[in-house]
């Protein structure tokens, strides 16, 4: 999430609004929030005033002052500024997809968590609701709900659906969860019956075994949780998207886990093999997770081609493409998210640049082995 840092006049709670760099109307604008390097003090009937000066005066309504980089605010972005003076950026205008972080809590302790768990604000579910009042509905085309681990906080859960159901039928909806309160059979029920049949429920498993899984997750069980859950929504008719992150420690199980899938779980709607994001726990515990994407090359090359070749559907998330054999290239999806994203300098005069994924600029740790495809050249070696 992009975010901006100011000085905050007049600001208790957090406030929600739309972004506009002109001035508006009087009767719109408690809805919207005036940006402008050339005010300098607070413009009658805006949810707040943002500007890179530096206000000393005493001002009557809401105002962030002395704000970098105002550049990043665009006309219709949605943006949430908190009393502390930050200005999040939670939806940007031009863009048909949105996420909404429903909790910072989790049930699991995984090793490579890029945002460790903590409290929730109390206002958490009110900022996320107003922030989808304002998205118009014909310009979003997908929703991520995502965490923390959502089913923890599962009446925000199941109140979240049922308000996208109603604003928003034809959006695509997917939940990042691990899936584990789902191996209670009332929970998987609960939640389903708050959506609409088109929610993708992408739950991560990590090895075909629970030593290693749950080495990974943090927590004793986890594996027979997640593994029930899945069966339960399996029951439930819903569909299921399997994500394996790959890292270290479960690099040499991948071939068995899609072998496991295979047999265990074949009615799983899609597989998605994982680059890491080294950020967040994963930056501390770089030595025990980090791995080369090329040094799993052949694991990943096998793993995908026996899901493929057995008619289930299969992609590779976050490895860019020089970090492929190429026969992977067409599994290979451009899947970091914008704000995530970006290229190295050698990536410039890559032939390949317009479909590869890049890299995540958010990561501490990339590979040595970027190097840019000519046409017609099968990878670096
Ligand atoms: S050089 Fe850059 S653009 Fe080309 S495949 Fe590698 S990461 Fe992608």
């Amino acid at each position: 999430m992009i975010a901006l840092n100011g000085n905050v006049i007049n600001i208790k709670y957090p406030i929600v609004g739309i972004v506009t760099t002109t001035p508006v109307n009087l009767l719109i604008r408690h809805k919207r929030i005036l940006v402008s390097t050339n005010i300098d003090t607070v413009v009658f009937g805006y949810a707040c005033c943002i500007t890179s000066q530096t206000i000393t005066s005493r001002s009557n309504g809401a105002l962030v002052h002395s704000v970098s980089n105002l550049e990043l605010l665009n006309d219709g972005d949605i943006v949430l500024i908190t009393p502390e003076g930050r200005i999040n950026i939670m939806f940007q205008s031009g863009h048909d997809d949105h996420t909404v972080f429903i909790t910072n809590r989790c049930n699991s302790r995984c090793i490579m968590c890029p945002q460790p768990p903590s409290d929730d604000p109390p206002d958490l579910y009110d900022i996320n609701e107003k922030v989808l009042s304002l998205i118009k509905k014909e310009s979003l085309k997908y929703i991520g709900i995502t965490g923390g681990e959502p089913t923890v906080v599962l009446d925000q859960l199941t109140q979240t659906l049922s308000y996208l159901n109603n604003h928003f039928p034809d959006t695509f909806i997917s939940l990042l969860t691990n899936g584990r309160r789902f191996q209670d059979f009332d929970v998987a029920r609960q939640v389903v019956a708050a959506e609409n049949k088109k929610l993708l429920f992408c739950i991560p498993i990590y090895a075909d075994n629970d030593v290693q899984h749950d080495g990974i997750v943090g927590i004793k069980g986890a594996f027979q949780d997640t593994i029930q859950g899945i069966y339960n929504l399996y029951r439930l008719r819903r569909r299921i998207e399997i994500r394996i992150v790959v890292v270290r420690q479960n690099f040499t199980r991948i071939v068995a886990l899609s072998e496991f899938i295979y047999r265990n779980l074949p009615f799983v709607a899609h597989i998605a093999f994982m680059g890491m994001e080294y950020t967040g726990k994963a930056e501390q515990h770089l030595e025990d997770l980090w791995i080369d994407p090329r040094e799993f090359s052949q694991q990943l090359y096998e793993a995908v081609w026996l899901l493929h070749l057995r008619n289930m559907n299969v992609s590779i998330y976050n490895i860019p493409l020089c970090l492929l054999e190429k026969p992977l290239w067409g599994f290979a999806r451009d899947s970091i998210s914008r704000w995530k994203k970006n290229y190295l300098d050698q990536c410039t005069y890559c032939s390949v640049k317009a479909r590869c994924c890049g890299i995540f600029e958010t990561s501490c740790m990339q590979s040595t082995w970027i190097s840019p495809q000519s046409n017609g050249c099968q990878h670096n070696k």
